[in-house]
C-alpha cells in the first residue's frame, strides 16, 4: 500500500514534514511518499465565497446525505468528553465571527488529486491525498473522494480550535482513517452509510459534531464491527501497522496536553545528529534548530550548571557542537566556518538577548511535546542573572 502526501502552499513546510515523520516513525508495509517541493496551487476559480456568520456553522459538518437524521449528544458521550476535559496546557484558538475564508468543493479537491496522480503518472490502486489550508463546502475535516476513493483531502487548518495539541497529530490520524476506511468498505455510499452518526470512539466516528473528534482521537480505536469488515478486506500486517500508527499518535497526544503527567520520567536519548527522543514517552521527538540543540547538549553535559554570562568559557565546545549538527557537505567551508564563528559569539555574548530566546525555545518545545509537568525535568531552567542548569537525573541522559 502506498500513500502520496500532496500539500497546497498555504501548508507550512514544517507541519507537512512533522505529518510525514509521525507517520513514517512506524516501520511496517504502509509506504508514505511526500514531494515537499510539489505544491498544489488553487486558482481564484477554485474558491467559492464562504462567509462563516456564525460558531454553530464552524462547529458542525454537514451530513453527507440530506436524509441523516442524527440524535443530539448521549449522555455516555457527555461523560466521556467529561473524563477528557482535564486540565491542559495551550488553550484552544478563539475564532471571531463572522468571518470570510476560502473554501472550495470537494469535486474541486479532489480534482487536485487526479491532476496530480496524472501528472506523476500513479496508479489507481495508490493512495494521492491532499492537505489542504483551504476549507471545504461541507465542512469535514477529510473524506475520500466518491468517484475515485483512493483520492481523499485533509483540512489542515481548525483543529486548534477543537483539540489542545500539535496539529499535526490529529492531521496525521486522518490519513491513516481514511486509509482504513478505503478498505473496510466496498464504495463510498457504504462509507456515508456505515460511519458512526453517534461517536463511540471508533476511527470511523462521523463527527458531524466537529468537537467529538477528540474522543476518537483520544480512544484511537477501531470498534468491533468495524474492526471485523476490516479483518475481511484487509492483510494483518497492514492492519497492524495502522493500528500501531494510530497509537504511537494517542500516546504523544496524551502526553502532549498533560493528560498523563503521574508517569515514571522516560530516558532522554541524543542522537549523534541532535535528534532528541523520550522513548518512554511513546518515542516522541523534540524538535530543536541546530543552535538549540548545540546550547541544550551543552546544558545536559554540564549538570552543575553554568551562567549565561560564563558561556564565553565554552565558545570553542559550543562551536564543536554546532559544527556537528549543521550539514556543511555543500558549499564552502570558509563560510560556514565564519557563519558558525558569528553565531556562537552572538550567543555568548550577554550583551544581546541571544541564549535567553534559545533557551525559551527548547522549553516551548518540551512543553509543547510532553506538557508543562513533565517538562520541566528537561528543560533548561534558572532565574535571570543565576545559573542555568538542566535538572534531570543524568542517568537518564544518554548522548550519541
Ligand atoms: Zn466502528
Amino acid at each position: 500500500m502506498r500513500v502520496h502526501l500532496i500539500k497546497d502552499s498555504d501548508v507550512g513546510k514544517e507541519i507537512f514534514s512533522e505529518v510525514v515523520d509521525l507517520l513514517k516513525a512506524i516501520p511496517g508495509p504502509i509506504e508514505f511518499c511526500y514531494d515537499s517541493h510539489n505544491v498544489i496551487n488553487f486558482d481564484v476559480d477554485d474558491y467559492v465565497e464562504n462567509k462563516v456568520l456564525d460558531e454553530k456553522v464552524f462547529v458542525n459538518s454537514k451530513p453527507p446525505v440530506a436524509s441523516y437524521s442524527f440524535s443530539k449528544r448521549s449522555s455516555f458521550r457527555e461523560n466521556i468528553m467529561e473524563i477528557f476535559d482535564e486540565k491542559e496546557s495551550r488553550p484552544l484558538k478563539e475564532f471571531s465571527f463572522p468571518f470570510t475564508r476560502k473554501t472550495s468543493t470537494w469535486t474541486t479537491l479532489f480534482d487536485k488529486c487526479n491532476n496530480y496522480r496524472i501528472d506523476k503518472i500513479i496508479p489507481n490502486n495508490e493512495f494521492v491525498l491532499l492537505l489542504t489550508e483551504v476549507s471545504n463546502t461541507n465542512n469535514w475535516f477529510a473524506s475520500l473522494d466518491e468517484k475515485m476513493p483512493f483520492n481523499g483531502f485533509i483540512h489542515t487548518s481548525d483543529w486548534n480550535h477543537f483539540i489542545k495539541c500539535q496539529d499535526s497529530f490529529p492531521i496525521a490520524f486522518e490519513v491513516i482513517a481514511l486509509l482504513l476506511q478505503k478498505h473496510m468498505f466496498n464504495d463510498y455510499n457504504e462509507v456515508r452509510t456505515s460511519l458512526h452518526i453517534e461517536p463511540i470512539g471508533c476511527v470511523n466516528d462521523l463527527c458531524l459534531e466537529k468537537k467529538s473528534i477528540i474522543l476518537k482521537l483520544r480512544t484511537a480505536d477501531v470498534c468491533a464491527d468495524c474492526m471485523t469488515k476490516l479483518r475481511e478486506k484487509l492483510s494483518v500486517a497492514y492492519v497492524q501497522h495502522a493500528l500501531l500508527i494510530m497509537e504511537s499518535l494517542r500516546v504523544k497526544m496524551l502526553f502532549s496536553q498533560n493528560f498523563k503527567q503521574n508517569v515514571p520520567l522516560s530516558r532522554l536519548v541524543m542522537e549523534e545528529k541532535g535528534k532528541i527522543i523520550l522513548p518512554e514517552f511513546g518515542n516522541i521527538e523534540i524538535k530543536l534548530k541546530p543552535l538549540e540543540k548545540t546550547i541544550y547538549k551543552f546544558y545536559l553535559e554540564h549538570p552543575e550548571g553554568v551562567r549565561f554570562s560564563d558561556l564565553r568559557d565554552h565558545q570553542e565546545a559550543l562551536s564543536k557542537y554546532y559544527m556537528s549538527y549543521i550539514n556543511d557537505d555543500d558549499g564552502d567551508r570558509e563560510y560556514v566556518k565564519r557563519v558558525i564563528d558569528e553565531r556562537i559569539e552572538k550567543l555568548v555574548n550577554i550583551t544581546n538577548n541571544a541564549a535567553a530566546e534559545k533557551v525559551a525555545k527548547i522549553k516551548s518545545a518540551f512543553v509543547k511535546a510532553i506538557g508543562e509537568e513533565l517538562a520541566k525535568h528537561y528543560y533548561i531552567q534558572g532565574g535571570n542573572g543565576e545559573v542555568k542548569r538542566v535538572m534531570l537525573d543524568r542517568g537518564l541522559v544518554e548522548i550519541a
